[in-house]
């Protein structure tokens, strides 16, 4: 086998340890054999979110049903940053963009939120998990955040689990700047970010969620961001201050 680091990175559904042989579906067979016409012997890297990342190689070549081989642990499992994401669904391929940039900047769960002004429709939760394993494979992740289907806001915050800090994305303008607001909590506090649909939140629930005991509210600036810009600002800052950007 080739000892050159693999340049594919697979996440697979399966057991990750040496000898262990992984049966490809027909989707990632196709990528590998006819798409990046890899033969047999091949290194890929491959990752399931439990065993960390692996030094896989292509034992059989089959074009429909291809099989790895786990040879060699790469890296040790690590945990995602302790932080969600909340947002209410817009467009699809907005929609789309929130989740892939979620996975990127880092984060452990994913939880769309159905607000007063939520407009899209069912979301595909299939077809977002798609994006975010493509974008976990593409930034050397090992993990794939959890998403969940899509809750009502008044069932996530009476549920809410009173340690997790709700940072409430809130573009009244009267909150503090998210920096500010972020520095007099500890880093690797649990936290979530929650970010409202196109129309905003309703003034009730704004009203809700200032008084629910979780809640710091913060600003992105005196600018009204769309709801996928506001997202990556959100996560970028949280990261920064509270996640593992760290040296
Ligand atoms: N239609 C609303 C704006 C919604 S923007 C209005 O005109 O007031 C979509 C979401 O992005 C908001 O609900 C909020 O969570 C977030 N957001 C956008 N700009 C923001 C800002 N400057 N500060 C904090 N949150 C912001």
């Amino acid at each position: 086998m080739n000892e050159t680091e693999p340049k594919i990175r697979l996440f697979i559904d399966a057991p990750l340890q040496e000898g262990a042989e992984i049966g490809l579906d027909r989707g990632q067979s196709n990528y590998l054999v006819n798409v990046m016409r890899l033969e047999a012997g091949a290194a890929i890297a491959v990752f399931n979110g439990r065993d960390g990342e692996w030094r896989a190689e292509l034992t059989n070549a089959h074009r429909k049903a291809a099989t790895l081989t786990a040879r060699a642990q790469m890296r040790g499992q690590e945990p995602l940053p302790d932080l969600h994401l909340l947002f209410a669904p817009i467009k699809k391929a907005r929609t789309d963009f929130i989740v892939e940039k979620a996975c990127e900047l880092g984060c452990a769960r994913v939880q769309p939120v159905i607000t007063r002004y939520t407009q899209s429709d069912r979301l595909n939760l299939e077809r977002l998990r798609a994006h975010m394993i493509e974008a976990a494979e593409q930034c050397g992740g090992v993990s794939v955040p959890e998403l969940d289907a899509a809750q009502p806001l008044g069932t996530i915050l009476a549920d809410w689990p009173l340690p997790r800090t709700l940072i409430f994305c809130d573009e009244a303008r009267t909150a503090l700047p998210m920096a500010d607001a972020l520095a007099a909590l500890p880093r690797g506090t649990p936290a979530a970010i929650l970010i409202g649909p196109e129309g905003g939140f309703s003034p009730d629930e704004a009203e809700r969620l200032h008084g629910h005991p979780a809640t710091l509210p913060v600003s992105l600036g005196p600018r009204i961001l769309r709801a996928d810009t506001a997202a990556v600002a959100a996560l970028a800052l949280a990261q920064s201050i509270l996640g593992d950007w760290t040296a």
